[in-house]
């Protein structure tokens, strides 16, 4: 099994569990880094390995359109192309539909919408999804999801959910027929738990590697979203890994953990951290509008991130005052240090049975 659960707390649902891939083992919990178009932004490989990322999640509809299969056929993958030797994870690209700039169709065909670079019209099918996923070199593959927005009508969820089940059904059987290691199906239905219990059951029958778990952290207040997971994630089969996508605030990641969730995804830690929002041990720290010209301690006096090793806070104020790419590296690494140490800890401290304890210390420093 490329799944193993190692064991489970004995007083939440948390689990610690080992996924085995082709690119080495992810110990879960886990958070991804977010690498879009191949690169977390400001980070290097290199800084990634040293924070003990295990894994990464690109997209795979971004890759289609630049740099493209033919090239990422020709340097063998995303992962040799940008020397990243761990797990990679892609998207299908679904997320995107939300996104109305992108004017992006659907039909029952896939995705239509215009190249945003040289405005040719594009088919996305369900077949062409796994074909890119294929050619990235993806270790855990998507399959493409129809994810509506957060505010739609329960008919138009339905919907989506109908077309997430039928491209589920075209995308898993190409996927496994051009031999990708791991498929993992995509769980929509909303904030309606009936829906989304219905489509577990249907995405069940394709027997999917693991489940991602879609169309939630879109714009729904945060207790629906938990409320949402408290109702449906327990019909997830417990042999597979759920990984609750773009999902990435310190609180929300334990709250899912402790429902039974193993893998999360969010670019929040590093947007943060480009706008002056340092996470730390004793709360958020705001930079924008602080005076630090004197402060020279570091972000984070609990923190081993070479950032805070190093650097003060007073240089990375000036930083980011001065729109200097650099403050905005150092205080990436240090966000993501963070979040990655967290979801390290998260998973110690339930192989050690205290998981709720550890939520609680956590969620002090938090409010
Ligand atoms: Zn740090």
């Amino acid at each position: 099994m490329p799944f193993e659960i190692v064991t489970t707390d004995p007083n939440t649902q948390a689990r610690a569990g080992m996924l085995h891939t082709e690119h080495g083992s992810v110990p879960t919990p886990a958070y991804m880094p977010v690498a879009t178009k191949g690169a977390v932004k400001t980070i290097s490989v290199n800084e990634l390995e040293q924070m003990g990322t295990n894994a990464i999640i690109a997209n795979a509809l971004h890759l289609y359109l630049r740099p493209g299969q033919e090239n990422l056929r020709r340097v063998n993958g995303l992962h040799k192309f940008m020397r990243w030797e761990k797990t990679i994870f892609t998207d299908s690209g679904g997320f995107q539909i939300i996104r109305k700039k992108l004017n992006i169709k659907r039909s029952d065909d896939g995705l239509i919408f215009k190249d945003f670079f040289n405005g040719s019209t594009k088919h996305y099918t369900p077949e062409l999804c796994m074909d890119v996923q294929k050619a990235i070199g993806s270790d855990v593959a998507m399959l493409l999801d129809d994810c509506p927005p957060f505010d739609a009508t329960p008919q138009k969820v339905k919907e989506a959910l109908q077309q997430t089940l039928q491209w589920a059904k075209r995308g898993i059987k190409h996927g496994r027929a051009i031999g990708i290691p791991q498929i993992f199906a995509i769980v929509q239905g909303g904030t309606d738990a009936a829906l989304r219990l219905h489509c577990t059951e249907e995405l069940e029958k394709l027997n999917p590697d693991g489940y991602g778990i879609g169309g939630l952290s879109i714009g729904e207040p945060k207790e629906v979203m938990i409320q949402t997971l408290t109702e449906s994630n327990h019909i997830l089969p417990p042999n597979k890994v759920r990984y609750l996508m773009g999902v990435g605030s310190a609180k929300e990641m334990l709250d899912a953990i402790e429902l039974g969730v193993d893998f999360f995804d969010s670019t929040f830690p590093t947007q943060c951290a480009r706008h002056g929002t340092i996470f730390t041990s004793l709360g958020r720290l705001n930079m924008k509008g602080l005076r630090l010209e004197n402060d020279d301690r570091p972000l984070d006096e609990n923190c081993n991130c070479e950032t805070c090793q190093k650097y003060s806070r007073s240089y990375i104020n000036h930083l980011l005052r001065e729109h200097e790419m650099l403050g905005m590296r150092l205080t990436s690494i240090h966000n993501l240090s963070y979040i990655l140490n967290l979801i390290r800890n998260a998973r110690s401290s339930i192989l050690n049975g205290k998981f709720s304890e550890f939520k609680r210390s956590i969620l002090s420093t938090l409010d």
